[in-house]
């Protein structure tokens, strides 16, 4: 018998075998009716109510939250506290009851149907992954109104693959502490928070299968292909084995990978080569120390902005930065400055019109455009770096006069902050990334003028080749392995070589162990990637002989990998 096949998008990596665990909620099933107008105060009243009881399970939730993602949680749920409290969902849903004289679940459906509509008509990915929120916000109330739990009821997930209308952030941690596996919703995609979370758990997760809660009986046997984006319901003998194998493999695999740590990065020919890690969460932070990462080759500020919804001030910036620095007990910490725009957009001044926004006001443009928020975020940065070692890190540059901008604002900004006796770091380490095509070509005066280079691959990819990254359509077409990108590639890390400027390369690439001998042949000697797969890629480099794989010829190699 064939497996039913449901594909969604690859939100995180992974396999997960196991039965199904269905959740309730979401579906929004209400009861409509008119109240009489002598009740309508009671009616506005039990509205009231619901959201006070909604208010004090998310506080209730705030005060149990432990464990490895506990910092993330608690700032899911003070996003939700705030929504509870906006003018829309406290006060709209009121105005219906009045003129309207309907229930309050009724009223309730109709303002969430509206916030809907506004934030699906938003452009951007980011925005639209927003309405999850409203969705889980709205489902409390909801919750509370019909006195009837919308969410888990937390007993033993052992095994199971979790299926859900939507996944929760705020619940993720408990689900994998009770042993879930993996996770499929009906709605979301790979940049909601319940996506980074996944990816945090390192549990494979499938998002916006329409219907799945259709489709999926409680209990049927389930497999999650997280790295392939699809699930096999009630999989026949040979694919279950095939899978179950594969599963184990991966397990074995990681488990022997523990004894690497604490080793020295090294190849067979005795030659170091530096691992870093990309993150920005407490939890990444702490796996990049337990798995022997140098330090953090890519913190991505931006991520800070997204998730508080709006530019954090100086003292939020400072306060996440310090928390970073400290975490990482005096290792590096790579602090990328602003990297909102195309596809991490945040209204900050962009005009949202922009025709092409992938080649619009993004990265260090948008930085040296709103200069405000620059100096803001420098500030903020020069006072983190008071607690331990800082490099700096500019996206999309494009060309030298944007570098010497930066230095002038870096120095004003020092400058100012000492004379009003703030304490601050000294010395920070300035490098560029190397993510547009122009960059790579005048690497030679990047590296002489920075202390590092750091290759972004998912961007010298899109741009060099014309090819949206977040377009799965284009999936054919988007190939860090074509010739041109290897090319630019390549000429960077000779720059670098070149002036004694360390290159690193921190797009996905570094962290896809099949890519690493390629990468050691083009000389790189500092990758940067998620903390989870270090250890893959520590193994990958121990096995190879870089004095043999730098001999190849540049065309050999590109020769090797073209398509
Ligand atoms: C890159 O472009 O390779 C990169 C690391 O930056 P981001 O993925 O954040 O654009
Ligand atoms: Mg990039």
């Amino acid at each position: 018998m064939t497996a039913l096949v449901l594909t969604g998008s690859k939100a995180a990596r992974g396999i997960a075998v196991g039965n199904a665990r269905l959740l309730e909620g979401g579906d929004f099933e209400v009861p409509e009716y008119s109240v009489p107008s002598d009740q309508v105060s009671a009616e506005i009243d039990r509205y009231r109510q619901a959201v006070l009881d909604a208010r004090i399970t998310l506080k209730a939730m705030q005060d149990n939250i432990q464990g490895p993602l506990a910092h993330e949680v608690q700032e899911f749920l003070d996003a939700h506290l705030l929504m509870l409290e906006d003018a829309t969902l406290a006060e709209g849903p009121l105005e219906f009851i009045r003129s309207r004289s309907i229930n309050a679940e009724w009223a309730l459906k109709m303002t969430r149907e509206q916030l809907l509509d506004a934030f699906s008509a938003m452009e951007d990915d980011y925005f639209k992954a927003r309405a999850d929120d409203v969705n889980q916000v709205v489902g409390r109330i909801m919750g509370a109104l019909v006195n009837k739990v919308t969410a888990l009821d937390m007993d033993a997930l052992t095994d199971r693959i979790v299926v859900a209308f939507e996944l929760e952030p705020a619940q993720m941690g408990h689900m994998a502490e009770r042993g879930c596996l993996g996770f499929i919703s009906e709605t979301g995609g790979p940049l909601s928070h319940a996506a980074i979370i996944a990816r945090s758990l390192g549990l494979p997760y499938i998002a916006g299968i329409k219907g799945a809660r259709q489709m999926i009986n409680e209990g049927a046997l389930l497999i999650v292909d997280g790295d392939r984006g699809f699930v096999l319901i009630q999989p026949d003998a040979e694919r279950l084995s095939r899978y179950t194998e594969k599963q184990a493999d991966l397990r074995r695999k990681a488990n022997s990978l523990v004894r690497l740590r604490g080793l020295n990065c090294q190849s067979k020919d005795l030659i170091k080569v530096r691992l870093w890690a990309n993150g920005e969460h407490e939890a990444d932070l702490r796996l990049a120390r337990q798995n022997g990462a140098v330090g953090v080759g890519l913190y991505r500020t931006e991520f800070l902005f997204l998730e508080h919804g709006k530019e954090p001030s100086e003292d939020q910036q400072y306060e996440d930065y310090r928390k970073a620095v400290l975490a990482l007990e005096g290792l590096p910490l790579t602090m990328r400055t602003l990297d909102i725009g195309a596809d991490k957009k945040l209204p900050l001044g962009q005009n949202p019109n922009e025709a092409n926004p992938a080649l619009g006001l993004r990265g260090i443009r948008l930085s040296l455009t709103l200069q405000d928020s620059f100096r803001t975020q420098l500030r903020a940065i020069l006072r983190a770096a008071a607690h331990g070692p800082v490099r700096l890190l500019l996206p999309m540059l494009g060309q030298l006069s944007d570098v010497h901008r930066v230095k002038a604002m870096l120095a004003e900004c020092q400058y100012d902050l000492e004379s009003q006796g703030v304490v601050c770091g000294k010395n920070l380490l300035l490098g560029g990334m190397i993510e547009v095509p122009a960059a790579a070509i005048i690497a030679p005066q990047l590296a002489r003028e920075l202390d590092f280079l750091s290759i972004g691959t998912n961007d010298l990819t899109q741009y060099t080749l014309a090819v949206d990254r977040c377009n799965e359509e284009l999936e054919d077409w988007y190939n860090p392995l074509h010739p041109a990108v290897l090319q630019l590639i390549a000429q960077t890390i000779d720059a670098g070589k070149a002036c004694g400027k360390p290159v690193s390369l921190c797009g996905e690439m570094a962290g896809e162990s099949r890519y690493t001998r390629l990468l050691l042949a083009l000389g790189l000697q500092d990758f940067s990637m998620h903390p989870r797969v270090l250890l893959e890629v520590h193994e990958a480099i121990s096995l190879c002989e870089i004095k043999k794989l730098e001999r190849m010829k540049h065309e050999d190699i590109l020769g090797l990998l073209a398509d």
